[in-house]
This record gives C-alpha cells, sequence and structure tokens, in this order.
C-alpha cells in the first residue's frame, strides 16, 4: 500500500500509523487552546476533558474524553494530513453493475440526487419505509466515481452499515467499498467508496466529494453536536451533502413543506401499495399487569392463525417479566434487546420463520425487514416511542409485495401527541402517494 492510499483523506495520530512520508504531510495540534480553553481538533469538544501525568511527553496533559474511544488524544498529540496527490482510481470506478428498475417515485428522487452531487450542493431524501431509499443513490454515485470523485455512505449504526456493505459491492464491482465500523478488518484499506458509522468520520479531513448521510434522523446522530462536526469535518469545502430519512424531524418537516430545504419526497412504497394505517387500543395500566388480557387475546389468536408478529416494549425489563407469560401461548416465542447476546440468531431464526413472535425493545425498530408480519406495542404512550420512532416501527409492517398489508396495533394507557402525529404522518404519505399516482387502488 503506497503512502497516498494509506493516508488520504485520513487524519491521523501517531498510534495509527508505522511510518511517517517524508513529503506531502500537515500538522496541527489535536487540541487547540483559544486563551486556556481546549477544543478538540478532532471532534469539536470544548467541555469534557481531563488531564492526567503523560507517559508520551512527561508533562501534565490534557485529554479529550469526548472522542477517546478513537483512541486517546492529548495536548501533546500530533494530527497528520496527507496534502500529496491522490491515489488514482480504477479505471472502471464509475460502472455500475445494476439491472432493476426504479419506481416513478425513485427516478425522480435518483436525478435529484445526481444533480445534487453533480453541483455539490445539499440534498434531503425523504422516502418512506421500503421505498427503495438505497436504490435512489446508484446513479448519483456511479457519475461521481467515473470523474474521480471520493464518496462516502455513513450511517449511525453499525448494523447498518453491514446491510449495505454487500450491496453496494454487488454493484460496484470495480471499487468494492471500504466499510468502516469499530473493529471491522477493512480500517486501512482504501476505495473512492467508503461505507462508515459516523463515528469513523473523526478519522477524516476534507475527504468526501459527495457525503451521503443515511438514517439522519436515528440515535445518536440528532443528539450529538460532535458527530454533526464529524460530518462536516470530513467532508470537503466543496462538496455535496446528501440526507437520506424515512421521517425527517419536525423542523425539517417544516422547511421541506415551506420550500426552504431542497428535498424530494417518495411518499409511495416500490410495491405501490398504501401503506398500512396503524390502529389504536387502550390496554389499561401494562406496566401492573405485564400483559393487559386484550394483549394475550390478540396474540393468541394471530398465533392460532399461523401469523407471524413482533411486538415492541419500550423497556426490557416490562418485556422480560412478559416474556413467561407469551410463553404459555407457544413456547417459541423469543425476546431480544440491544445487550441480548443471542440477539443475531435470534432476528436470523425470525427470518427463518421459526419464531412466531417475536418481542423487542426498540432496536429493531428500522433496518430489519421480515415479510409478512404484523406489528403491535406495548405502552405506545411510552416517551421512548417519538413520533420517528413509531412510524419506523409502522414500517416494519406490509413491506413484501406478497403481503402488503398488514396489521398495526398501538396497545396504550393514554394516547399522546406522538401517536397522533405518526398516524397523520402515515395517512398524509398515503394521500400524496395516491395524488401523484405512486399508489394503484
Ligand atoms: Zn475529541
Ligand atoms: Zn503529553
Amino acid at each position: 500500500m503506497t503512502h497516498a492510499s494509506f493516508f488520504a483523506g485520513r487524519e491521523l495520530i501517531d498510534e495509527e500509523f508505522k511510518t511517517l512520508p517524508d513529503e506531502h504531510i500537515a500538522t496541527r495540534p489535536a487540541i487547540h487552546f483559544d486563551g486556556g480553553q481546549p477544543r478538540c481538533n478532532r471532534c469539536n469538544n470544548t467541555t469534557n476533558f481531563a488531564s492526567h501525568p503523560c507517559a508520551r511527553c512527561g508533562n501534565i496533559c490534557t485529554y479529550c474524553r469526548n472522542c477517546i474511544e478513537m483512541g486517546k488524544i492529548s495536548s501533546c498529540t500530533t494530527l497528520y494530513t496527507w496534502i500529496g496527490p491522490p491515489p488514482e482510481h480504477h479505471e472502471n470506478a464509475g460502472t455500475l453493475h445494476w439491472t432493476g428498475t426504479l419506481s416513478a417515485g425513485q427516478k425522480t428522487a435518483s436525478s435529484n440526487v445526481e444533480r445534487a452531487i453533480c453541483h455539490s450542493s445539499e440534498h434531503l431524501v425523504w422516502a418512506v419505509a421500503g421505498a427503495g431509499k438505497t436504490e435512489v443513490l446508484f446513479q448519483g454515485i456511479a457519475s461521481a466515481l467515473s470523474v474521480g470523485k471520493r464518496v462516502c455512505i455513513a450511517a449511525p449504526r453499525s448494523d447498518v452499515v453491514r446491510e449495505l456493505a454487500p450491496r453496494l459491492t454487488t454493484v460496484f464491482p470495480d471499487t468494492p467499498p471500504a466499510v468502516l465500523y469499530g473493529g471491522s478488518p477493512d480500517r486501512n484499506t482504501y476505495s473512492p467508496l467508503v461505507i462508515a458509522t459516523i463515528h469513523q468520520l473523526y478519522r477524516y479531513y476534507h475527504a468526501f466529494d459527495v457525503l451521503i448521510v443515511d438514517e439522519v434522523d436515528a440515535y445518536p446522530y440528532t443528539f450529538d453536536r460532535s458527530l454533526q462536526f464529524a460530518v462536516q469535518k470530513a467532508r470537503k469545502p466543496e462538496s455535496a451533502l446528501i440526507y437520506l430519512t424515512a421521517t425527517p424531524h419536525a423542523e425539517w418537516q417544516s422547511e421541506v413543506k415551506k420550500g426552504k430545504r431542497e428535498a424530494t419526497l417518495i411518499p409511495a412504497r416500490y410495491h405501490r401499495h398504501p401503506l398500512p394505517v396503524p390502529k389504536t387500543e387502550w390496554c389499561g395500566n401494562w406496566k401492573k399487569t405485564n400483559v393487559p388480557k386484550n394483549v394475550l387475546l390478540w396474540v393468541k389468536a394471530k398465533v392460532e392463525e399461523g401469523q407471524r408478529l413482533l411486538i415492541f416494549y419500550p423497556h426490557i425489563d416490562t418485556m422480560e417479566k412478559a416474556l413467561p407469560l407469551f410463553k404459555e401461548i407457544d413456547l417459541r416465542i423469543e425476546s431480544v434487546h440491544a445487550a441480548d447476546p443471542l440477539r443475531k440468531e435470534k432476528v436470523a431464526a425470525m427470518r427463518r420463520q421459526e419464531i412466531p413472535v417475536l418481542l423487542s425493545t426498540t432496536i429493531l425498530e428500522r433496518g430489519v425487514t421480515f415479510p409478512g408480519i404484523d406489528v403491535a406495542m406495548i405502552g405506545a404512550e411510552d416517551a421512548v416511542f417519538t413520533e420517528s420512532a413509531l412510524v419506523q416501527i409502522a414500517g416494519r409492517a406490509g413491506r413484501s409485495a406478497d403481503y402488503p398489508t398488514g396489521e398495526i396495533l398501538f396497545f396504550h394507557y393514554g394516547k399522546t401527541d406522538a401517536m397522533m402525529k405518526a398516524i397523520r404522518q402515515i395517512n398524509e404519505m398515503n394521500r400524496l402517494g395516491i395524488e401523484r399516482g405512486l399508489i394503484d387502488r
């Protein structure tokens, strides 16, 4: 590997490389002091620091606690960037190997994305769950790669990154993407096409001509300013920024409606059926009873019909208390949460249709597709079920063309604003989909 391909676009610390090239390297201190006030140049943190007797320089050094998981940087740390010529790209870099066809809604989004990439501008793709937002990127990425631009797709969560990687590898076999997340094997691989968690962007500096942020509404991106800084730092000063989401937050929704934000809306799914609309059902104090009677009856009836279900709980403890009661209906019923060591196996078993009902916390709210399922939420009024989470969860139902309907039930102990807004948003999308001829009736 050449120095250019190792360093290009990255901003690294001593611990991250073996040898430093004699030329084409610029440096800056990792921690900048302004009137004695520290600011981290890697993550822009100004408040979260500590100091320690430093093994490297022997002084008392200030270090950044905010980005410490990327390797500790102190007041004596230097950041290195490559300023030499960029690596050359494969001559077929932009050749697209894809034979699918785009829906009418996807076509509009695809050409708007390509135009934004060509003009280095910002664009938001607001596509309902199941619209097929990844395909909308292919043409724009192809044209960027063919003129020697470097492209990054960043997502808040590593499972989204791992799911995107094989799809992009198939579509761009001449430039297989470098896939970056904590502990990924590609860490030092160069590619003009990068798929990364947003955290990995801390290691980049003015690297990308095109930066695509997927699931822009997802935690932790929306709450973490230093991740938003990482996105800005990783893109070149003149570059395109593309956002993808199924559920933009309220401020962006209103900017789109007022025409203040460039956006393409895809209100309908690829299979041209309307989005299933959630129903609400009061279930009393579900925390007290663990599983309310009407919930048990509903689940029992569904299981007897052979209908598979995904049931969301707001918290692990209430879910774990409920599990034995569900197991009385069918012993194969399982539960899953973020720290569950069998998480991947259980999700795979659900995909193979070996589990009739899977209970889950919000970790399965997005990024998963199980064909032919119905969906319920227990305690839909809980604060973790934001408007965006409710729309995402409802988006799990009816995704496949073979089973485009699906039932969605919000079991609640008092209706919330978020529930009503989520239902309104789904109805509004269906209305627009019909109005624009994207839904068959
Ligand atoms: Zn930092
Ligand atoms: Zn030091």
